[in-house]
């Protein structure tokens, strides 16, 4: 089966064009431990999804399918039309190679709850390691464009600094730009404030905004921070044990939802 077999999401708030996610019934097990359960949905390009619910719900794993990092147990992931999970014995599909997996990889950024920075590179380096290593950029255009997403993240005067010379927030700010470095499509947020102090929250939330303002970048983020939930995503998905519970347009999920799991989460964090 094709993304294209099956049948259009009318929840895609004025995104136009094919879908650029597909989970088409994906089970993820660890153990006995059911993760995700027969879970379908879809993204559209340039779409901004948050993911929001109870720890242990699946959220991360999510993400984590997308990277390639875990295996689905049943069921497909696609993303642009390609096959991108470790294909599922029985789905029909001959196993997808780790070359495969890692060409498909460099679509999707990934900023994680720990920034996990080179503390002996200078940020410029951090920036546009990747770049060069692994998209063969020259080195004067990745310091072109590094530049400019420090500039975008409010560090333009940090190209030379050292990250342990940087706050949390704006090693975190960087990691950002490394993401955006490597030009992906999709931009998957992991808690990217949760390891945060308080303070330097808002700071890192505002650069995302900008970032979702400026760019067409499709997002999928997990987050407990729900007034940024609010004001960027076009979607929200509440999970409950490895399902969607409910899903719809911010104003709706976080004003009236329909769902008493969305509702007593909600009570719980708001
Ligand atoms: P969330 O992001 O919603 O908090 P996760 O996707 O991180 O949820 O985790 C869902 C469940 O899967 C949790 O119970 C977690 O302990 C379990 N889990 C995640 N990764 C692993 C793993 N590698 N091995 C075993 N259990 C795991």
């Amino acid at each position: 089966m094709s993304p294209s077999d099956t049948p259009d999401n009318d929840l895609h708030q004025g995104v136009a064009g094919e879908d650029l996610i597909v989970f088409d019934q994906v089970v993820k097990r660890f153990g006995d431990l059911t993760v995700l359960d027969h879970l379908d949905f879809r993204v559209a390009p340039g779409e901004r999804v948050t993911l929001i619910g109870p720890s242990g719900s699946g959220k991360t794993t999510i993400l984590r399918l997308l990277m390639t990092l875990e295996k689905v147990t049943e069921g497909m992931v696609w993303v642009g039309g390609e096959p991108f999970s470790h294909m599922p014995r029985g789905s029909g599909f001959a196993p997808a190679s780790e070359s495969y997996l890692r060409a498909r990889r460099k679509r999707l950024g990934m900023v994680f709850q720990q920034f996990n920075l080179f503390p002996n590179m200078t940020v410029r380096k951090n920036v546009t390691e990747a770049p060069v290593h692994v998209l063969g950029t020259p080195r004067d255009e990745a310091n072109a464009r590094a530049e400019e997403l420090l500039e975008l993240v409010g560090l333009g005067d940090k190209v030379d600094a050292h990250p342990t010379q940087l706050s949390g927030g704006q090693q975190q700010r960087v990691a950002i730009a490394r993401s955006l470095a490597m030009q992906p499509e999709i931009l998957l947020l992991d808690e990217v404030t949760s390891a945060l102090d308080p303070e330097l929250v808002a700071g890192v939330l505002d650069v995302l905004r900008e970032v979702a303002e400026t760019t067409d970048i499709t997002m999928l983020c997990v987050t407990h921070e729900m007034s940024f939930a609010r004001d960027v995503s076009h979607r929200v998905l509440m999970f409950d044990k490895g399902r969607i519970a409910e899903e719809g347009h911010p104003d709706q999920i976080f004003n009236d939802p329909q769902h008493e799991r969305t509702q007593a989460f909600l009570k719980s964090v708001l």
